[in-house]
């Protein structure tokens, strides 16, 4: 009961600014390089959309999860909606069609001199959903290193 009241009491100066540090607020219209991103698991997500169908609200779809690269793309198929399956993507786009956290994934690997198959490899341990390194040296020769050149070229 003490200990709980203790948790509880943002009386204190250091509780308060921890508890405020730890409040996320995101300006509108922010970049998606400057917004914060998470990890989230399989299950949570499952739990969430499995909850009732987002379109009509009828109880428990069905839910199917495909993965590009870093992106999941949720389905719900619901008996009373049935071809119009409510669809969520993880990600916002960048160019038209690629899932922003994979360009930005190889953009920071780049910036941070990391090796690609070092990170891969962290990723792989953690059962975190990424690319292949292929796609790694796509992005890096077909938008990184000509926006850099470009940048170089303009400043
Ligand atoms: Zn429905």
């Amino acid at each position: 009961m003490e200990e709980e009241a203790e948790e509880n009491d943002y009386g204190n100066d250091e509780e308060l600014n921890r508890a405020t540090q730890n409040t996320i607020s995101v300006p509108p219209n922010v970049k998606c390089q400057d917004e914060p991103k998470f990890i989230v698991f399989y299950s949570t997500l499952l739990s969430l959309f499995s909850l009732f169908c987002f379109r009509c609200k009828k109880d428990k779809p069905t839910v199917k999860m495909l993965r590009n690269g870093t992106m999941v793309t949720v389905t719900q198929y619901c008996d009373a909606c049935q071809t119009k399956s409510f669809t969520w993507r993880s990600e916002p786009f960048v160019f038209g069609r690629y899932p922003a956290g994979n360009i930005l994934l190889s953009f920071a690997v780049l910036m941070a001199g990391a090796s690609i198959s070092k990170v891969l490899l962290v990723f792989k341990h953690m059962g975190l959903a990424a690319y292949t390194p292929r796609s790694f040296f796509y992005h890096q020769s077909r938008f990184l290193i000509p926006t850099i050149l470009m940048y170089w070229e303009s400043y």
